[in-house]
């Protein structure tokens, strides 16, 4: 086991001494959302007392210090993921906001009838939906890379979709149902050679694994705040500013602009260009201190410590009769899936939830995934630094227990 402080960071996040049904809670949903330590907290509430206000516009003390403050979050983002400029950094609602972005500018600018797009199976529905939506639109056509028994992407499939007519290719660095890791860099350099552009999914990538946009090279990166620990309703589009500054706007309104007359509009560049109206300065904060927090305890003794976790937690479950993992690539992070013979989805994720144990059982919004492995939904019990393995020992327990229904 990695010497990793794991009780002392727990005292971080008052959720986790919360009771329920009676239980101490064991927080196992951490691809839904993660829980947010004090420093979140309490960096959320100083704002509110000490520093609110709209940004940029007004000329006053207290503007000065929000600006600052956004500013400086922003800046922590682009130190974050490596962006050669914080104008590469949009603040957005989340992935799903940032996704609908590209598909909404730069999808509706460039793209033409009869144009390819490429995704994988493994894509959530934050990523096949935006593009289907466009595709109806203007006549594009949507192709899928398959996955392997493992639930890992074929890439010598991918390289016969790539073609003249592919645009853009939109993956996911890691399935948000099964923990697979993709090939993120041959991806996307396989993109390139083929001339398209690609937009990269890191909403479960950036909790667990180390961003380097440079190093990815990918056109565009999407996350969301609240899965790294930071609030809702906040989250990143990262766009190559040349791209960005070539890409109309989505929205208009105030913030954006230069110069406004009846007859015309001269906008500002990125990241202004797409951050129209008031945004969500006081969220933006937060993710900021989120992403303080992170680099204190450090991505990479995050990912070595999750690591050890979960496979600890895969030979755990593994021994379990009638336990069937789904999702079993050698590239994986944190995720876990699996159904029981005899119960479904549902009644496995009640009897967790008596014992105290969040998970998700459902489709995850990935419902193609799913299907590849003749599934409508699973287990997911899904990790982050905070779990210990003793918590992953009352799962298997719990599980276990469940009295054997073989039909
Ligand atoms: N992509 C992936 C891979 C995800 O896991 C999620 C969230 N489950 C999303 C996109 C959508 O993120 P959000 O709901 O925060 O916009």
């Amino acid at each position: 086991q990695p010497a990793f402080q794991v009780n002392l960071l727990r005292n971080d996040f008052p959720i986790l001494s919360e009771q329920v049904n009676g239980k101490s809670l064991i927080w196992l949903d951490n691809a839904a959302t993660t829980q947010k330590p004090r420093q979140v907290i309490e960096r959320l509430s100083y704002f509110y007392q000490h520093e609110n206000s709209n940004i940029h516009r007004a000329a006053h003390e207290l503007a000065a210090r929000s600006t600052d403050a956004y500013e400086g979050a922003r800046q922590k983002v682009q130190n974050f993921i490596n962006a050669r400029s914080a104008n590469e950094i949009i603040f957005v609602r989340g992935t799903t906001e940032a996704i609908n972005l590209v598909a909404g500018s730069w999808g509706e600018q460039y793209l033409q009838q009869d144009d390819e797009i490429i995704l994988t199976h493994l894509e959530h529905h934050a990523n096949i939906v935006p593009w289907q939506l466009l595709a109806q639109k203007k006549g594009l056509k949507i192709r899928v890379i398959p996955v392997d028994e493992d639930g890992q992407l074929l890439l010598e499939e991918y390289a016969r979709l790539l073609n003249p007519k592919t645009k853009l290719v939109a993956f996911t660095l890691v399935s948000n149902a099964l923990g697979t890791i993709t090939a993120a860099k041959t991806i996307v350099d396989m993109a390139h050679a083929a001339g398209a552009k690609v937009l990269a999914d890191g909403a479960q990538s950036v909790s667990h694994i180390r961003t380097d946009v440079q190093l990815l090279d990918a056109d565009w990166f999407v996350f969301s705040g609240h899965k790294i620990f930071g609030p809702t309703g906040i989250g990143v589009l990262y766009g190559k500013e040349a791209l960005l500054n070539s890409t109309q706007p989505y929205h208009g309104g105030g913030n954006m602009i230069k110069d406004v007359t009846f007859e015309s509009t001269q906008f500002h560049p990125a990241p202004s260009l797409f951050e129209a109206g008031t945004g969500n300065i006081a969220d933006a904060v937060g993710l900021g201190a989120a992403i303080d927090y992170v680099q204190k305890i450090g991505i990479d003794n995050i990912y070595e410590y999750e690591h050890f976790l979960l496979n600890y937690a895969t030979k755990k479950l593994e021994q379990i009769p009638g336990l069937r993992l789904i999702g079993t690539a050698a590239e994986k992070t944190s995720v876990l899936s699996f159904v029981l013979q005899g119960y479904t989805t549902t009644e496995v994720g009640e009897a967790l939830s008596r014992e105290g144990i969040a998970v998700r059982s459902g489709h995850h919004c990935a419902q193609p995934i799913l299907r590849r492995f003749g599934l409508e939904s699973t287990v997911r019990p899904s990790l982050a630094f905070y779990n210990t393995c003793s918590e992953i020992d009352t799962l298997a327990h719990v599980i276990t227990s469940l009295q054997p229904r073989i039909k």
